[in-house]
Formats: C-alpha cells, sequence, structure tokens
C-alpha cells in the first residue's frame, strides 16, 4: 500500500480576500474616535457560552458592548429613529433603532434614567390627546437634585409632556451621531449592538482595536480519529489510511481585536498550480441559527465547548472555546480516500486512478481574514515527513 504525503510550500493558496473599506464611526460607548474596546460577553458569531433562552442567538447577530448602569450610549451613526420596540415578553430585549440599519438592543424600560413609553401610557398632552403617539424612548438627568428631560426619541413627530418632570418636549425623530440614545437595561448590563438585523458584522463600520499583525494566530492541527472516535494529533506523514479518517483543525486567536470574518483551509498538490479549497467558514451573515456560512454545510454546525474536549473532538464544525471572546476552533475531517468521480459500488478509491487525491506530496494551509481585511495564513503539515515511498503514480 502506497502513502500520500503532504509536504511544504511557499505558494499562497488562498482566495480570502481584503475589503477595502476602513472602519470610520465613533464607538457607542466611548463616543470618541478612539477604539472603545470593551467588548464583553459575545463578538460576532458563533457563541461562546452555552446559557440558552429562547431569545438567545448563536451565531450572535451583534457585538456586545459593556456599557452599564448610567453610561451614555452614543448613535455609532446619525439617521431617523426607525423604530422604538417593546418586548412585552422580555423587556430586557427592547430596543430603538436608527437609520434602518442599526439597533441597540437592551435598552433601559422603566428608570428614571431611560424608560419607553407605549402609545397613550404617558397621559394627555397639553391638548388632551394621549400620549405618545406611538412608542418613545425618554431620556432623563438629574440636576440639582432635580430630573429634567433632556431627550424624546420616537419615529413620529409630535410633542411629549413627561408625567416624571416638568418639561415638555417635541419628539426627536431624527438623531446625530454620537448623540445620546439609551441607557442600558438593568438587567442586562450591556448594550447589544446590530447592523442590518445580523446580516454584516458592525466593526466593519465602527471603530475598534484593530492591530496589523498579527491579526490572528493559527493553530492548524492534523488529527486523526481513531477507532474510539477521538481525534488524536498526527504523528507521521501519511493522510491516506484506512480506518482512520483524517480532521484538519485550524484554531484562531482573535481575542485582541474580536473581529474575524473567514477562515479557509486549502491543499495544493505538488506539481500543481492551483490550489483547492478543502472547506471554507465564514460569518457573515450571522442569521442561521446552530450554525455559519461554509462551504460544505455540515461544516458550519456550531459546538461549544471548553479546551480540552475540543482537542480531541472529532465532529466537524466550529468550536467557540466556552467563555472566551474571539477564540474558535475549525474542524474539518478531509476525505483522502475519496472517489474523483462516482463509481458505482465502491464508496472509497481502491485504486490511485480513481482517487480524488491522488499519490502525491500535498501541502495544506490555513488562512483567516478580519473584518477589516487583515489576513494571516499558515502551512501546515504533520511533524515527520517521509517521501521515500510516497511519491508515485502506484496503487493505494
Ligand atoms: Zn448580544
Amino acid at each position: 500500500m502506497a502513502r500520500q504525503t503532504l509536504a511544504i510550500s511557499i505558494l499562497c493558496l488562498l482566495s480570502l480576500t481584503a475589503l477595502s473599506a476602513q472602519p470610520t464611526l465613533p464607538d457607542p460607548g466611548g463616543m470618541t474616535d478612539e477604539p472603545f474596546t470593551e467588548i464583553s460577553g459575545s463578538d460576532y458569531g458563533p457563541r461562546n457560552f452555552d446559557k440558552r433562552t429562547d431569545r438567545d442567538s448563536n451565531p450572535h447577530k451583534g457585538i456586545d458592548y459593556k456599557i452599564r448602569d448610567n453610561i451614555k450610549g452614543r448613535a455609532v451613526e446619525g439617521g431617523a429613529v426607525t423604530n422604538v420596540q417593546i418586548d412585552k415578553k422580555n423587556p430586557t430585549a427592547s430596543y430603538i433603532s436608527i437609520g434602518g440599519v442599526w439597533s441597540y438592543i437592551h435598552i433601559a424600560t422603566n428608570t428614571l434614567g431611560c424608560q419607553i413609553y407605549a402609545p397613550g401610557t404617558a397621559g394627555v398632552d397639553e391638548q388632551g390627546d394621549p400620549m405618545p403617539a406611538s412608542n418613545v424612548v425618554v431620556l432623563r438627568e438629574e440636576k440639582n437634585g432635580v430630573w429634567r428631560t433632556t431627550t424624546v426619541l420616537g419615529a413620529e413627530v409630535g410633542s411629549f409632556k413627561d408625567p416624571k418632570t416638568p418639561d415638555v418636549k417635541s419628539v426627536t425623530t431624527y438623531v446625530s451621531s454620537r448623540s445620546w440614545v439609551f441607557l442600558a437595561h438593568p438587567n442586562q448590563q450591556h448594550l447589544h449592538l446590530q447592523y442590518r438585523q445580523g446580516a454584516e458584522n458592525p466593526l466593519k463600520y465602527v471603530l475598534h482595536s484593530d492591530s496589523n499583525t498579527p491579526v490572528a494566530v493559527l493553530w492548524p492541527k492534523f488529527k486523526r480519529i481513531g477507532l474510539d472516535g477521538q481525534a488524536s494529533d498526527f504523528s507521521d506523514d501519511i493522510i491516506f489510511n484506512t480506518f482512520q479518517s483524517l480532521i484538519l483543525q485550524a484554531g484562531v486567536d482573535v481575542t485582541g481585536d474580536k473581529d474575524l470574518d473567514k477562515v479557509e483551509i486549502s491543499y495544493l498538490m505538488e506539481g500543481d498550480f492551483s490550489s483547492a479549497t478543502l472547506n471554507g467558514w465564514a460569518y457573515e451573515p450571522a442569521t442561521t441559527s446552530g450554525s455559519i456560512k461554509s462551504t460544505w454545510a455540515p461544516a458550519g454546525k456550531i459546538h461549544i465547548s471548553s479546551m480540552v474536549p475540543i482537542a480531541s473532538a472529532s465532529e466537524e464544525g466550529v468550536y467557540p472555546a466556552k467563555n472566551v471572546v474571539s477564540l474558535d476552533f475549525f474542524k474539518y475531517k478531509w476525505d483522502t480516500r475519496a472517489l474523483n468521480a462516482p463509481a458505482t459500488g465502491f464508496l472509497s478509491a481502491p485504486l490511485n486512478s480513481m482517487a480524488k487525491y491522488p499519490d502525491g506530496r500535498y501541502m495544506i494551509q490555513m488562512g483567516a481574514i478580519d473584518i477589516t481585511g487583515h489576513t494571516v495564513s499558515t502551512d501546515s503539515r504533520p511533524p515527520d515527513i517521509g517521501y521515500s515511498s510516497s511519491v508515485g503514480n502506484t496503487i493505494l
């Protein structure tokens, strides 16, 4: 039986391409052009914790900022107030939408500093009409021991006579960038910032910690899946093995920037000029429950686990390290005995001439790209390379 082996090369394999746009919007907590680094809880993409409620999303559709207590949350971009939503089942999920694209979720609904009123719940205005006409967010501040109304935000124009202060305000239907738009709900203590309902990562537009090199540290691994179903480290150069299938694992550490976008695993066979993608994963759009976009659907399934079980896990998919923000692992089973074309009666190639990955030397490259286009890639191979009996068009 001949062997297939892996060899190292310096060719660039990855098809990951960079975006040109760079973020310019101020972060919602610092309200300055400096990156606000306190992204806490969850980044965009697969969830890193397994506390589930029916409102939890996995993948996570936005960015959680540590904007708590009475820290003023600011609009990252100006625009019309397009929606004030009161979630009656789960008040902590209430939100305000601005410009039709940005949603600020987990706003306080019933505090003096930040309160939401549904139509007709705030009494009547000076003309005797029920207030408000549509949902509003009322923001108040204490000045010299007296609470005053700062702003009333809503999608419909009107006037609002605040039942808790001496003030009458007209409803603000358009806010400018950096203006105060919410306080965090006391039971949530963070802002969930979401863009286009999760279709895009907010960090594409919002300033954040975004170091150029390295954006990520990759940990490539080849592993065998043993008869016990556990993956263990690869210890020789043979990728073809009848009884033990192969699993490739990329580990990506983006804990500094928290802005991972895509990961890809490719191979190049010696003698070929172009590489082929084995599998790619993309975090956008974060809208499909329980999985992220992948070239091959099963490899997009999200598994939440801690580091030790991740190391020996043999299921394909994405493994965000539990309780760590932006430390994610990606696993893909490489069927090195795959048929080149469907053949009646065969599940795997019995002959080299029928193999999709025939005898030869292969290089594997794993790469990652962040949401602003910084890439990192690394070649990978098993620890011991022996070419002696491996090259040639021999029978598998
Ligand atoms: Zn969130």
